[in-house]
């Protein structure tokens, strides 16, 4: 597995990093107007709040779009399943998708949020839903 160049949290995603830290999948939600904002950004694009509170995501959602990745000089690596996951809180998030050969993987399929580490570095991934313990 090639290294995993570790998050640098700013002011917009320090809350998100901090919920990897404690297993947990949180959301940007507007005080303003309770929209939910991923990726995290400084202002509301619905009504321009810079106010902001947080909300746990369930994990649940579902593949949007995927590709697999190559690393490009490390041909031993195992590739990569990168996916759009549509959460079902109504947001987009880039993922890996664990646990599911590339044949195998599907628009529209059922994934559920699980956490991996990987050189100490904890990042939120997901797996086919259901396939817990499996
Ligand atoms: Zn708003």
């Amino acid at each position: 597995m090639p290294a995993v160049i570790p998050p640098v949290p700013d002011n917009d995603d320090e809350f998100f990093w901090d919920g990897v830290s404690h297993g947990q999948l949180l959301l940007r939600c507007c005080a303003g107007c309770g929209r939910l904002q991923h990726p995290p950004s400084p202002m509301c694009p619905s009504c321009h709040s810079l106010k902001w509170s947080t909300r746990e995501a369930t994990g649940r959602g579902t593949v949007y779009s995927w590709i697999v990745s190559h690393h490009p000089t490390e041909s031993d690596a195992l590739p990569r399943i990168v996916v759009l996951v549509d959460l079902e809180e109504g947001v987009r998030l880039v993922s890996n998708l664990l646990g599911v050969a590339p044949s195998d993987v599907r628009n529209g399929m059922a994934v559920e949020l699980c956490f991996a580490e990987y050189d100490g570095v904890a990042l939120p991934q997901f797996r086919a839903a259901g396939s817990a313990g499996g």
